[in-house]
């Protein structure tokens, strides 16, 4: 039999996946759960009916959101994570050597346990001896924790539910007071071709508070358009500043020194929906 998958990226869009087997679903306390197996994409992570990751594509999204601000810090040290249930953005984050402590902040402990059981390869890093697993509310972490941090990232699921206030000016302004002095936060902050004012209203809040704030693309296959942006602000370190001998080597799929620079070159749309 023919089991399909769809999510419904707007009201009159959708993608598509065929499903060979349905490993888990489940009502958490705070969104209903799924990891499903499909033949195109691998395994793939469904909160609300919204993809979240997929075994094929998931290194684009966690290569971006965090070598570029780990390689943009001249020495980060102290990382947390706002969300990233599933462990991908983690297992990133502990490549680098330097990086001493990474603050995994959850809300459902239920994504961190279906990943660490469906998806072990997105997941590995969570074992990690340097990372703390916290089920909490990344809001009033953040609110909590001030001048702490080198580097905030902000893995969130689009800005439903629990997840609202993780796309609002209050949250960015705490992420700034939780930030060291030379400090940086990246955003997911969604696709330039579905969520145009999200992106224009995140980036001028995060704009009003750093020195410094960029925009940047990568391809994620089975994110909305393809098209996924992230913003990145930081208090000291301009992303496209970065001295070719701070990329050390590291193994990736995606993410390169010369992808690093190249992802901020905008297409005009992208441009010129942050301009004013
Ligand atoms: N890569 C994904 C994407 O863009 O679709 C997002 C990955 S991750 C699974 C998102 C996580 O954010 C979810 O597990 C969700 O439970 C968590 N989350 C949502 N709101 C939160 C909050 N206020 N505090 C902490 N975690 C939150």
């Amino acid at each position: 039999m023919d089991l399909w998958f769809t999510e419904k990226q707007t009201n009159t869009l959708g993608l598509s996946l065929k499903v060979l087997r349905t490993l888990v679903t489940e009502h958490t306390q705070f969104q209903d759960l799924a990891v499903l197996e499909t033949e195109q994409y691998g395994r793939m992570l469904v909160l609300d009916g919204i993809i979240q990751t997929t075994t094929a594509d998931e290194f684009v999204y966690h290569e971006m959101i965090t070598h570029v601000a780990l390689f943009t810090h001249k020495d980060p040290k102290t990382v947390a994570i706002i969300g990233g249930g599933d462990g991908g953005a983690v297992r990133e984050v502990v490549k680098h050597p330097g990086v001493e402590r990474v603050v995994l902040v959850e809300i459902d402990e239920r994504v961190v346990a279906a990943s660490r059981q469906y998806l072990p390869e997105i997941a590995a890093g969570l074992s990690d001896e340097r990372v703390e697993v916290r089920f909490e509310d990344g809001i009033r972490h953040i609110r909590e924790n001030k001048g702490v941090y080198d580097v905030v990232i902000v893995d969130s699921t689009d800005p439903i539910g629990a997840a609202v206030g993780l796309f609002s000016a209050e949250f960015y302004a705490d992420i700034y007071e939780s930030l060291k002095d030379d400090g940086i936060m990246v955003a997911q902050t969604e696709s330039p071709f579905h969520n145009q004012d999200l992106i224009r209203k995140s980036f001028s809040a995060i704009r009003d508070l750093f020195p410094i704030t960029r925009l940047y693309l990568a391809y994620v296959p089975t994110y909305p358009s393809g098209m996924w942006s992230f913003t990145i602000a930081s208090k000291e370190n301009d992303p496209l500043s970065v001295p070719m001998d701070r990329f050390i080597n590291i193994p990736t799929k995606y993410y390169t020194p010369q992808i690093h620079f190249a992802a901020f070159t905008l297409p005009q749309l992208v441009g010129q929906m942050l301009q004013g």
